[in-house]
């Protein structure tokens, strides 16, 4: 066999976990075969010149909502890895709440198929965990997931959330079988609530959507699910932070051996509730985008581990859809 490399790319500066270097880098059979200095790289069908550019691992994204199926008008698979793919991003986890949503066998193997023929980077399916889901776990896995997702709160397709006792017995279940549930903590019950009686008083513009989500439906649904996955024994990981008030209940069960994972979003972290006034209905996102003063203990969770990663929670909208006033759950 030759030694020759598929490609080599000369003068960029080589990014690892520990350090910073200048490196041409040879890679044979979508593998890195060599990385040193450019007169030690083996001869090579193609070169790269990446002179003054950065070279970083290609980024995993646990956290996409490509609309496929379902949503043909907002993406679907080949739009949303290419995009992925320009980005850097060489492997998305995708999210259940297409249509139909991810909650039984038949239905993942349709979408692995859809998935499989159009995406440009390595992806993994969630599966939905949901009151009516419960029963299709081991089918869900033997079917090939990367994890679970359960809707704790409303979002976007609309999928009910499940009552404290589905919960409890589903995160039993899933802890047999090893696989991590993602929580999209938001209590339901408290927004339902408080959505109703803004509408009712005539309010609908986006700040009403964050009035209708304040950060105690968060800390509520962090503390309720880190309580079962200490019972069960299940692994957690709390989706899309946004405020700075859930990161105790995330804090503490850390720190009393819950298996719990957290992510937040580059929103939470950039933008505040300032900006909707500048931003307008584009802004609308769930959860909402927060306080300013919740910024800096996110940035600081994140300095600390408390928060495990950054997702995009990539979720396409029309233009229409993003700036209409009757969209409450705009993610
Ligand atoms: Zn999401």
């Amino acid at each position: 066999m030759s030694n020759n490399a598929d490609l080599v790319i000369h003068g960029g500066r080589v990014v690892t976990p520990d350090a910073e270097f200048d490196a041409s880098i040879a890679v044979r059979n979508g593998k890195i075969v060599a990385l040193g200095s450019a007169d030690s790289m083996p001869p090579a069908a193609e070169t790269f010149d990446a002179e003054g550019l950065h070279i970083l691992p290609g980024a995993i994204d646990v956290h996409v909502h490509f609309r496929d199926p379902g949503y043909p008008h907002k993406e679907d698979w080949a739009s949303g890895t290419a995009a992925a793919a320009f980005g850097g991003v060489t492997t998305v986890f995708d999210m259940p709440n297409t249509i139909p949503p991810t909650g039984t066998a038949e239905i993942l193997a349709a979408k692995h198929e859809i998935a499989s023929s159009k995406a440009h980077v390595d992806y993994g399916l969630y599966g939905l965990l949901g009151e009516d889901t419960i029963d299709a776990v081991p089918a869900l896995c033997a079917g090939g997931i990367i994890g679970f997702k359960c809707y704790m709160g409303n979002t976007f397709g609309k999928i009910p959330s499940p009552s404290t006792g589905a919960m409890l017995e589903a995160f039993e279940v899933v802890a047999q079988t090893g696989k991590r549930i993602s929580l999209h903590a938001e209590t339901n019950s408290i927004m339902e609530r408080r959505e109703t009686k803004l509408r009712a008083a005539g309010r609908a513009d986006p700040l009403a959507h964050l009035a209708s989500r304040p950060a105690v439906v968060a800390i509520e649904a962090v503390s309720r699910a880190a309580i079962l996955a200490e019972w069960t024994g299940a692994r957690i990981h709390i989706l899309h932070i946004s405020s700075a008030d859930e990161l105790r209940p995330l804090r503490e069960a850390k720190a009393r051996g819950v298996d719990i994972t957290g992510e937040t979003g580059p929103h939470y972290l950039m933008l505040s509730s300032d900006d909707y006034a500048k931003i307008g209905g584009i802004i609308r996102d769930t959860p909402p985008v927060r306080e300013k003063h919740n910024q800096e203990p996110l940035r600081q969770a994140l300095m600390d581990s408390t928060i495990d990663l950054i997702s995009t929670d990539h979720a396409p909208q029309t233009p229409e859809e993003k700036t209409s006033n009757t969209n409450w759950t705009a993610s």
